[in-house]
């Protein structure tokens, strides 16, 4: 484990990390376990000390700096132990830093509030405490991205923080958590566990010394997590099945340019990437044709060559996965209009046109290069559709339409709907999270340190002493 700014040996073996491309050993992490975990929280939990706001806003900055200063370096390691092309992992570098920045403006601006309380003669004043020892269990796409907005909030908001990053990509998380500490960030507030996930994530969920989990990752994961949590704050981002709507009056080419960034970016491993592409059947020949173009021109392959723009997915098991739904969309009636080829993890930015709703590809989350359109007749139709998965996460409408979009704002269950935009459409500064199987929480650096905070009132007599 990660604990007192160094990695201590495990008492076990040790786990390799790959490069994804090449295959070669990029390094080695503990297998902790729950005795690990329980070292880790104890320490932690026991040696907690409040942190001064001054202290906080010059970890945050000074850990912006730092990695903004190494923002090569993260880039290529994220590239190579998530196999994410290294243009992408570059802009995630940026996305931290910008991360860090917002949290240390935001620990600036923590207010309490002060009430006259009516009916009794006193006033009270709240005042937000740190939630206490903050677990952050992080996926695999976006492996420093998704550690720092579980780590920015909970710095800002005063906490102890507790990380247990991916066993796919825990180089990046380990390697941010040396930068935190090398920031300022009290080694004693810190730790970091890696291994088996079920083991070790169940175990740090269930510790009694964790005040609040904050967890990533899919549904499944979500709920297993949540029952281990039971009885202690919660924060749940889990999957997406995103929707792109795109009306008659539609600027194709700007559709087209977000369905298409929409679902390559990350190799189609985002969370709120576009995974439904939902068109008005009038437009959708013009629509489909400006989609393949931009779709034949991607560049995918070696995620290290700058030109690259599609890397290879986490590894060979999920590329046969979407291979298998893309077969199967097809099977069920789809068009196959582009792509569709796989090489070992690599799959090719695929186009499907007039997939079934109710295709396993469309009907579950799918991560992977795919840009499967849905026709529909109308708008009712289109809510239908939108609305018809378990998720709902995001969603973005390409249209002029203000009454048709001022329904469809209204009218699909997501945490968030974009006009003009793709649900990918993403900020430090807004609330992020999702409503039905999506989540529960809010993200968004503000957001996230409201959840990891409390509020203690404190009530005093009018004229007292
Ligand atoms: P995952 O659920 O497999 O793993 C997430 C984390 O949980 C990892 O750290 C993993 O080691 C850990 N874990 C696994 N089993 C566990 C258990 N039994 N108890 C506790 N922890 C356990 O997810 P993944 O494959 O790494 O990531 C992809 C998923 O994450 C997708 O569903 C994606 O949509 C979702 N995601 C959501 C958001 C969001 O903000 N809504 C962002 C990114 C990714």
């Amino acid at each position: 484990m990660f604990l007192d700014g160094q990695l201590l040996p495990s008492a076990g073996d040790d786990v390799p990390v790959h490069d994804r491309w090449t295959g070669a050993e990029l390094g080695r992490v503990p297998r902790d376990g729950p005795a690990e975990v329980d070292t880790a929280v104890s320490a932690v939990a026991g040696r907690r000390r409040p942190m001064p706001i001054d202290e906080r806003v010059s970890v945050l900055t000074g850990a912006a700096t730092a990695l903004q200063a190494r923002a090569g370096e993260f880039a290529q390691l994220i590239t190579a132990e998530s196999g994410v092309c290294v243009r992408e992992t570059t802009r995630e570098v940026g996305r931290a830093v910008a991360n860090l920045r917002v949290a240390a403006a935001e620990a600036e601006r923590l207010r309490g509030e002060s009430i006259p309380v009516p009916g009794a003669a006193r006033l009270a004043v709240t005042v937000p405490e740190p939630v206490g020892v903050v677990a952050g269990i992080t996926p695999f796409n976006r492996p420093l991205n998704q550690v720092v907005v579980k780590a920015a909030p909970a710095i800002a908001a005063g906490c102890a923080l507790v990380l247990k990053p991916s066993e796919r990509t825990p180089l990046t998380a380990l390697a941010f958590a040396e930068l935190l500490t090398g920031a300022g960030y009290p080694k004693e507030m810190l730790a970091l566990l890696t291994g088996d996930p079920a083991r070790v994530g169940g175990a740090l969920a269930r510790h009694p010394a964790v005040d609040m989990v904050t967890f990533t990752g899919s549904v499944a994961t979500g709920r297993a997590v949540a029952a281990a949590a039971a009885g202690k704050k919660l924060l749940l981002e889990l999957g997406g099945n995103d929707p792109l709507l795109v009306l008659p009056d539609a600027d194709l080419d700007l559709a087209a340019r977000l369905a298409a960034d929409g679902a390559y970016a990350t190799a189609g491993q985002s969370c709120r990437g576009v995974k439904r592409i939902i068109v008005w059947a009038g437009v959708a020949d013009q629509f489909v044709e400006r989609l393949v173009g931009l779709s034949r021109a991607r560049r995918y392959g070696d995620p290290r060559r700058p030109e690259t723009e599609v890397g290879p997915l986490i590894d060979e098991a999920a590329a046969e996965l979407v291979q298998r739904r893309v077969a199967s969309a097809i099977s069920a009636g789809a068009l196959l209009c582009s792509g569709g080829d796989r090489d070992g993890a690599l799959v090719a930015p695929t186009v499907l046109d007039r997939v079934p709703p109710g295709a396993e590809l469309v009907r579950e989350e799918t991560f992977g290069p795919v840009a499967p359109v849905l026709r529909v007749g109308g708008l009712d139709e289109a809510v239908e559709v939108a609305n018809g998965t378990a998720y709902g996460l995001q969603a973005g409408v390409v249209t002029n339409d203000s009454a048709a979009f001022w329904q469809l704002a209204a009218r699909l269950r997501v945490g968030a709907v974009n006009l003009l935009e793709g649900p990918q459409f993403d900020s430090p500064h807004i609330p992020f999270g999702g409503v039905k199987a999506s989540g529960l929480g809010r993200e968004g650096i503000r957001y996230a340190i409201r959840e990891m905070s409390t509020t203690k009132t404190v009530t005093v007599p009018y004229g007292w002493p």
